[in-house]
C-alpha cells in the first residue's frame, strides 16, 4: 500500500538492510494477538508469492479462499488487489495463534518493519507506534523475516513493486487518453464534429440525433469504453497472477516470471 507520511513520522528515521539488527523481537508475540484480531482494513495486501504460500498451506485456490471470506478483493490506490479479510480479525487466527505461521503473508512477516522503496530497490524501516509490546529485543532483519532464499524473494519483491507501478500507470494512462478524447469532442465546433462523425462512419447517427445529443452520447461512450478496458486490464492481472492455482510442488519464482511476462504482454496493447 502506498503511504504518504514523512518517514520520521512513522519510523525511527533510520534505514536498514537485511544484515542489520533491529529492535523488533516480540518473543513470538506470546500472549498478544492484537494485530491479527484488529480490523486492519485492506492493509494485509497479498502478493503472488503470498498466494503461492496460501495455496500450499491451505490446499485451496484463490476462488475458494474468496468464497470462504478468508481473502477479498478491493480497490487499493487505483487498482484491484487481493488482501486478507480482516473485519472481525484474521480467519487464520486460531486459539490466539497464527495457524499458518510458517506460510504467513509477507506483510505479517515484516510487521512492525516496513519497506521504503527507492530507485534501485528498497530499505527496511522500523515502524514506531505500531507494536503494543514494550522492551522489544534486537534481531537481524533476515532472521526476523525467516524467508527461504531471501535474495530471490527480494528480487521478486522488486519486480512485483515495479509491476504494480506499471499496472497503476497503465490504468491512469487509459483514463487520461479517454479524458483527452472526451475533452476534444466536448470542445469541437459543430462543423468539425460533423466531419468527425463522417470519418468514423456515423454521419447518419449525427443527423438523426442532432449535434448536441450526438456529442454527449459520444463522450459517454468514450468514458464507458475506457472504464471497461480498465476493468479488463485489472481482471487479466488478477486472473493470470493469482487465480490459477500455483503448482506448489515446483519453484514459485519461475512460475511467477512466466506469468508476469504473459500479463505484461496481454495488457501492454490494451488502450
Ligand atoms: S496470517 Fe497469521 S500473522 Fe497474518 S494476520 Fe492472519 S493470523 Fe495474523
Ligand atoms: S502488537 Fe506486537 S506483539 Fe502484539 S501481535 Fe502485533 S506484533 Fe505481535
Amino acid at each position: 500500500m502506498l503511504r504518504y507520511e514523512k518517514i520520521e513520522d512513522i519510523s525511527d528515521g533510520k534505514l536498514y538492510g537485511e544484515d542489520d539488527e533491529v529492535c523488533v523481537g516480540t518473543n513470538g508475540c506470546k500472549g498478544c494477538s492484537y494485530c491479527c484480531k484488529s480490523d486492519m482494513g485492506k492493509s494485509i495486501v497479498l502478493t503472488p508469492y503470498d498466494m503461492y504460500e496460501l495455496n500450499l498451506v491451505t490446499g485451496k485456490s484463490f476462488d475458494e479462499l474468496l468464497v470462504e471470506f478468508v481473502i477479498e478483493l478491493s480497490m487499493i490506490d487505483g487498482i484491484v488487489m487481493p488482501h486478507l479479510k480482516m473485519d472481525g480479525g484474521c480467519k487464520f487466527l486460531k486459539d490466539d495463534r497464527c495457524s499458518i505461521h510458517l506460510h504467513r503473508p509477507g506483510i505479517c512477516r515484516l510487521f512492525p518493519l516496513g519497506r521504503l522503496y527507492n530507485e534501485s530497490g528498497f530499505d527496511y524501516i522500523v515502524q514506531t507506534n505500531q507494536c503494543q509490546i514494550k522492551g522489544r529485543t534486537p534481531v537481524k532483519v533476515s532472521d526476523w523475516l525467516g524467508i527461504d532464499e531471501l535474495d530471490k524473494n527480494t528480487e521478486f519483491i522488486n519486480k512485483w513493486h515495479r509491476f504494480v507501478k506499471f499496472e497503476r500507470k497503465k490504468v491512469s494512462s487509459i483514463r487520461e487518453m479517454a479524458g483527452h478524447e472526451a475533452r476534444r469532442i466536448r470542445e469541437m465546433a459543430v462543423e468539425d464534429l460533423e466531419v468527425y462523425a463522417g470519418i468514423i462512419g456515423e454521419q447518419e447517427d449525427f443527423e438523426e440525433k442532432g449535434a448536441e445529443s450526438y456529442r454527449s452520447e459520444k463522450i459517454e461512450e468514450i468514458n464507458e469504453t475506457s472504464e471497461a478496458t480498465i476493468k479488463e486490464v485489472m481482471k487479466r492481472c488478477i486472473s493470470i497472477l493469482y487465480l490459477d492455482k500455483y503448482d506448489t510442488t515446483s519453484d514459485f519464482y519461475e512460475q511467477f516470471d512466466k506469468r508476469l511476462r504473459r500479463t505484461i504482454s496481454e495488457i501492454r496493447g490494451m488502450n
